[in-house]
């Protein structure tokens, strides 16, 4: 009997907050697709959507520095900002991150001013950190899908895409990435990135 919309929406509803919709195993780095708050995850590192500044913002950025409390924004503030494509690594302080690693994704802006392989560097960023810190899990946001209107379904390729390459080439002893997506129709967008790697 094929299952009905009501049976679904109690599936849905069952789901733990934090269980992976989708896994894929890429050599020893077991890739996850969720829907969750990122601040909830008890990772090594937690990336931030982060903006030059590093001195907070909407979205993700403020949700971070809320949980993580005044002493993350301190520590910030010692970093002096950070460019566009680029990233720099903090503590997580009350967050169950360990650390948080602050990405700066490009605004889009129609995608002819290199918004493309700005949003790629972030992601290679933030995992050459990981690596530098001897980091064994790291989760992501979808950088720059939020005020700074990059379609969310290029993002989700890229994203999935330049990670999934880099841990291929080289898994710098990572064990667990994590695609840490808002709603469902962002980690659908990661879903069919994966699927057209033929991981998913
Ligand atoms: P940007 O300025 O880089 O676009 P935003 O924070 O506005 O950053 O949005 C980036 C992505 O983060 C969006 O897909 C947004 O839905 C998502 N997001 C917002 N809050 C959270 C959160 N607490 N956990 C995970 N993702 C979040």
């Amino acid at each position: 009997m094929a299952v009905g919309f009501a049976e679904t929406q109690v599936a849905l509803h069952l789901r733990m907050p934090t269980e992976p919709l989708v896994s894929a195993e890429v050599g020893p780095v077991r890739v996850d697709i969720l829907v969750a708050d990122i601040t909830t995850l008890a990772v090594d590192a937690i990336v931030n959507a982060a903006n030059t500044s590093l001195l907070g913002g909407g979205g993700v950025d403020g949700a971070i520095h809320r949980r993580a409390g005044p002493d993350l924004l301190k520590e910030c503030e010692t970093l002096g900002g950070c460019a566009t494509g680029s990233a720099k690594i903090t503590r997580g302080y009350k967050l169950p991150a360990k650390h948080v690693i602050h990405a700066v994704g490009p605004v889009w802006n129609g995608g002819k001013r290199g918004e493309e392989a700005l949003l790629a560097s972030c992601y290679r960023t933030a995992l050459a950190l990981a690596a530098d810190n001897r980091l064994t899990s790291i989760a992501f946001p979808a950088i720059s899908t939020g005020v700074y209107r990059f379609p969310a379904d290029l993002a989700g390729r890229i994203a999935v895409g330049t990670v999934v390459s880099e841990i291929s080439a080289d898994p710098h002893g990572l064990e667990r990435a994590v695609f840490c997506c808002f709603s469902d129709e962002s980690a659908q967008h990661h879903i069919k990135a994966l699927a057209e790697l033929g991981l998913a």
